[in-house]
């Protein structure tokens, strides 16, 4: 229990008031989990651990697993030590909490304190689910049959696998069966190309940023005889003849997993040698453009065709799982950090390059479409999978084998365009004042608080301007706070006649409602002595009594 205990107890030494902080949580955190003998339930907390959005087989929370791990062999010798949900019932006393959640007591303190991006993973997870269920019923499109390993694959697998920038997860169907990256590999090799800072430039004197508007292994070049850009097969292979070129191949194809297992953050990551021999085997596009290419000079000097080919069909086969390859989209999502290890992978100009290219150009003749509906940088390869970045917020890997015409997955693409539906996620959408659309980085209470905060302050100051911006957002001006104070009785008391004109006539606002006292905004402009404004409800009221006589 000691090497992660220094890094706090580092923190401590540089101020004493994270150290208070970090005692005091503790021992608030052991009041509120502590029965009455004063034991708190290990399962119970691990629940509570759960319901943020961790798992307990998060590598930031492996010190503190050890230890109620080792807590529980003293207790229960006897236990099945590989079920790693067995508890049987385990409570530990004060101290032996504090020792065992003390080496990852930072990441703990945020989970409990509701201090993810995604506060309420709970009713995200159900909104996800919502979602991958409607998407199950699409049974449109084709599996790829160009090669027979990916021909074989069900067209009912379907899985969807989200990580948040804080590591929060959830899975749904499918998500631990395992797949060729395929297209997936493009963006990664860019990226990983310009993780050293001189190649950030370097990179597109070989290949451009350009949607190339033609398919994605057409031969052709740009107007500068250079690939249009690094997600189409020509510009993919230029990428990967740019990847550690001193390096040998074995050795190339070495630095490329270990960075791809940075990406996932050890997770499944594997390499499929029958799929590579079948691309191999089945190439002649891929070797014509490559001589294309080799014939108008594209290829840095020195570059063995064959080998940057072997290399692109290699790193075509790697495999990931849907789980895996929602960490490495969340790396993406989080500047290059990847949120399960801490680790940087990528420094954040090489991201931000990469997600801009996928955003325009990440799914194949669909870019430009997916780009207006959906807003958000993906990239789809042929073996049905899509990997979504929202950035600064998760990654998501939808895998699913059937095809549109395009090559991306039909259901992937409709989970997108639902995802989008649901949440302000498109890349234009209006993150103050969507009406329709949810925000899962905000507290649906802070909303609705913040809300009746700027409705009955507006209506304290009469500051119509204000009211009716609020009323063209779609906001309900009967909104009251803990109180029944409406905005109503707010201008009524403070005899703010234009406020009460405005949200009389133009919002059609309760006349009638009552506060918490039982008074009604009438009774608030007689109490205060507004005469003027008394008259205008009465009249309301009268209307509303006798609407004919309007
Ligand atoms: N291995 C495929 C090729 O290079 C990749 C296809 C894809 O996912 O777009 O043709």
């Amino acid at each position: 229990m000691k090497n992660a205990s220094n890094v706090i107890q580092g923190e401590k030494e540089e101020s004493s008031d994270a150290e208070w902080n970090i005692d005091q949580f503790e021992d608030r955190l052991f009041e509120i989990l502590s029965d009455p003998n004063g034991r708190v339930s290990v399962a119970k907390f691990k629940s509570m651990l759960a319901f943020s959005g961790l798992r307990d087989t998060d590598p930031r929370l492996k010190e503190c697993m050890t230890n109620f791990e080792n807590v529980l062999q003293l207790n229960q010798p006897d236990h099945d030590s590989k079920n790693t949900d067995y508890y049987g019932g385990l409570s530990v006393d004060k101290k032996t909490f504090k020792e065992c959640i003390q080496d990852n007591i930072i990441l703990i303190s945020k989970s409990l304190k509701n201090d993810f991006i995604i506060p309420e993973w709970q009713n995200f997870k159900q909104e996800i689910d919502k979602i991958y269920r409607n998407c199950r019923n699409n049974t449109n499109g084709n599996v790829a049959s160009y090669i027979p390993q990916l021909a074989r694959y069900s067209p009912d697998f379907w899985g969807v696998s989200v990580c948040s920038v804080d590591g929060q997860r959830y899975s749904s169907g499918d998500t631990n069966v395992p797949f060729s990256l395929q297209s997936c590999s493009k963006p990664l090799t860019y990226c990983m190309v310009q993780s050293n800072d001189d190649n950030i430039e370097r990179v597109h004197k070989y290949v451009g940023h350009e949607p190339s508007g033609r398919s994605f292994n057409e031969i052709s070049l740009d107007y500068q005889k250079k690939p249009h850009n690094p997600m189409i097969n020509s510009g993919a292979i230029i990428v990967s003849s740019l990847l550690k070129p001193e390096l040998a191949l074995p050795d190339r194809f070495d630095w490329t997993t270990k960075m791809l297992s940075k990406m996932t953050g050890g997770e499944y990551l594997s390499f499929n040698n029958a799929v590579f021999l079948s691309e191999r085997e089945t190439a002649d596009r891929n070797f014509a453009l490559a001589y294309y290419m080799r014939e108008n000079k594209c290829f840095p000097e020195g570059t063995k065709l064959h080998e940057v080919l072997d290399f692109y069909f290699q790193l075509c086969s790697i495999e990931v799982t849907c789980e895996s390859a929602s960490v490495i989209a969340a790396t993406l999502a989080n500047g290059g950090i990847c949120p399960m290890t801490g680790e940087k992978v990528f420094n954040s100009a090489a991201v931000r390059n990469t997600l801009s290219l996928m955003h325009s150009c990440g799914m194949y003749d669909y870019s430009g479409e997916f780009a207006f509906r959906v807003g958000l940088p993906a990239k789809s390869g042929v073996s049905g999978t899509v990997l979504l970045v929202v950035p600064n917020i998760m990654g998501i890997c939808l895998w699913s084998p059937p095809l549109d015409m395009w090559g991306n997955s039909c259901r992937g693409i409709q989970f997108c365009q639902e995802l989008v539906n649901v949440y302000n996620f498109h890349n234009y959408d209006n993150l103050k004042h969507t009406e329709k659309k949810m925000d899962p980085t905000r507290l649906r209470i802070d909303t609705l608080s913040q809300d009746v905060v700027n409705i009955l302050f507006g209506a304290f100051n009469g500051d119509v301007s204000a009211l009716r911006r609020y009323y063209l957002l779609g906001l309900d001006m009967n909104i009251a706070d803990y109180d029944g104070r409406t905005a109503l009785h707010v201008a009524a008391a403070e005899g703010q006649e234009q406020a009460v004109r405005f949200l009389l006539e133009m919002c059609n606002v309760n006349v009638n409602t009552k506060d918490r006292w039982g008074f009604t905004p009438l009774e608030e402009a007689e109490r205060f002595e507004h005469p003027e404004v008394a008259k205008l409800l009465i009249s309301s009221m009268k209307k509303m009594e006798h609407p004919e006589t309007d």
